[in-house]
């Protein structure tokens, strides 16, 4: 048995950000480098040891968090910046960096990593990566894996790919990086990427529309984007209920004009060069909208702070999850068109199965992601049914159980619904391939054979 800690692991690192427990780990391991994730894993993988492969345990999928008698390996000791070309834009982090950490490195310079989530003080880069993150700017930059140039990343047998592309162009041979990206931790273990900036935007201004109650979504966002263009970088969306929850829960979010009451919340932001210019061409769009009979009322920030004020209304998630524990949460891809129609049919199911449990719908509207969180569901029983209700809703194959979370080990029974029995069996082969005695995260993404 390899084991790195001495008595046993400590509690945070036995769950990721939902809490659920999945048994005792042997052990936790902190390598330093990426030759000690190589030998270690040599080892594991000679000895058959499981191994569970976390970053900053934010995760919303259980991939993170141990089993019995797994090895629990953190990557947090690979918080390195380790280069950082200020002329290319190309910077090169060790697995472990907080997103934010590497947010506030590169903005300093006058660059951009694209990727943000309302979790930035705590998840990874290792994690980001392995997950292909969304979070609020899809829209206009795609998810982490369009920021992603190469990976230096460990196999289950210790070999170690790399180093990372540094490139803009390169197709030598099979993007490993890209298969890598999103495998949830069960085909490698990333210790370094290579990402990609753009530059920092001068300015960012923030809105939140009030839609009217006919108002086709994806005639809002149609009217938004074309309005926009290039600037426009987030498109939120947030169901009444999910408003006035994140209100209750923090009385200091900004108070908003009557005509909000009661509407779906969109929250609209647009980057440029020019304050005074972007500001204009906002507002106008804005007016388009309200013209066309598709927006009610609308608030538009006239400062930082103030953008920060209105993005926080959207960032409450975690107190609305607090107040729902425990809670099933949604990770929907459906296209956005169908994001009403899906809602109404949603809630007339909850009422029927789970009429005493609260539901709050809302998504990045922009990239066809909806969320939904159900709670508080503590009897057995509770969990599957809130899921039947709603993935028996979903298109099969056209439609996706998680959009950006990932599978890990909370959606494994249903990754069928929205992936063909080729695509799993391809899957299933990859895996075999580079991790024969499935030590890697084993248990996650598909159920062990
Ligand atoms: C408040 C809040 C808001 C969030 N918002 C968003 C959002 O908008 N969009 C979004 O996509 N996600 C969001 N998340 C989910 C989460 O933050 C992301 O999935 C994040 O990318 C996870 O990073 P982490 O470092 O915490 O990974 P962990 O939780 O530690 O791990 C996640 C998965 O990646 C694997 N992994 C971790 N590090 C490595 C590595 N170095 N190599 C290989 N595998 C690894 C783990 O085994 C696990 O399967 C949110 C979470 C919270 C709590």
């Amino acid at each position: 048995m390899i084991s790195s800690s001495s008595g046993p692991v400590e509690t945070r690192y036995l769950h990721d950000w939902t809490g659920t427990r999945y048994g005792t780990p042997v052990g936790l391991a902190c390598p330093g480098d990426a030759a000690a994730v190589a030998a270690l894993l040599a080892a594991c993988h000679a000895q058959r040891q499981p191994v569970a492969v976390q970053g900053g345990r934010t995760g919303v999928s259980g991939g993170a968090a141990p089993g019995d008698g797994e090895l629990v390996l953190s990557l947090e000791r690979l918080d390195g910046i380790e280069a950082f070309d200020r002329h290319a834009g190309v910077i090169v982090a060790g697995a472990g960096v907080v997103l934010q950490t590497l947010q506030e490195t590169v903005e300093a310079e006058g660059w951009c990593l694209p990727l943000d989530l309302a979790s930035r003080g705590s998840c990874q880069i290792g994690g980001n990566v392995a997950t292909n993150a969304g979070g609020s700017r899809v829209v206009k930059y795609g998810s982490m894996r369009q920021s992603v140039l190469g990976l230096e990343a460990v196999l289950a047998d210790g070999s170690v790919l790399g180093p990372p592309n540094c490139l803009v162009k390169n197709n030598a041979g099979y993007a490993l990086s890209a298969l890598l990206v999103g495998s949830e931790g069960t085909l490698g273990v990333v210790t370094r990427a290579a990402l990609r900036l753009v530059p920092l935007p001068a300015v960012r201004r923030t809105a939140l529309l009030a839609l009217q109650a006919g108002a086709a979504l994806d005639a809002v966002l149609a009217c938004l984007r074309r309005g926009l263009g290039d600037a426009l970088s987030a498109l939120e969306v947030m169901w009444p209920d999910f408003v006035d929850a994140a209100r209750a829960a923090r009385p200091e979010l900004r108070a908003l004009p009557p005509a909000f009451a009661g509407r779906r919340v969109l929250l609209v932001e647009g980057e440029g060069d020019d304050d005074v210019r972007l500001g204009e061409r906002l507002e106008a769009c804005i007016g388009r909208c309200i013209d066309n009979g598709l927006v009610a009322d609308a608030v538009v920030s006239a400062s930082a702070r103030d953008a920060a004020s209105l993005w926080a209304l959207r960032e409450s998630v975690g107190e609305i999850q607090a107040g729902i524990r425990p809670y099933v949460g949604f990770d929907l891809g459906i296209a956005c068109a169908g994001h009403d129609d899906f809602v109404a049919a949603a809630r007339q199911r909850l009422q029927q199965v789970l009429p005493q449990q609260r539901a709050f719908f809302f998504g990045h509207a922009g990239d066809d992601n909806l969320h939904a969180l159900v709670g508080p569901c503590e009897q057995p029983g509770q969990r599957d049914a809130a899921e039947a209700a709603l993935y028996e809703l979903l298109a099969p194959l056209c439609t996706s159980i998680t959009a950006e979370h990932g599978i890990g080990r909370k959606k494994l029974h249903h990754l069928a619904r929205s992936r063909s029995a080729a695509d799993m069996a391809a899957m299933r082969s990859l895996k075999r391939a580079l991790d024969p005695h499935a030590i890697l995260n084993r248990g996650r993404v598909f159920a062990d054979e």
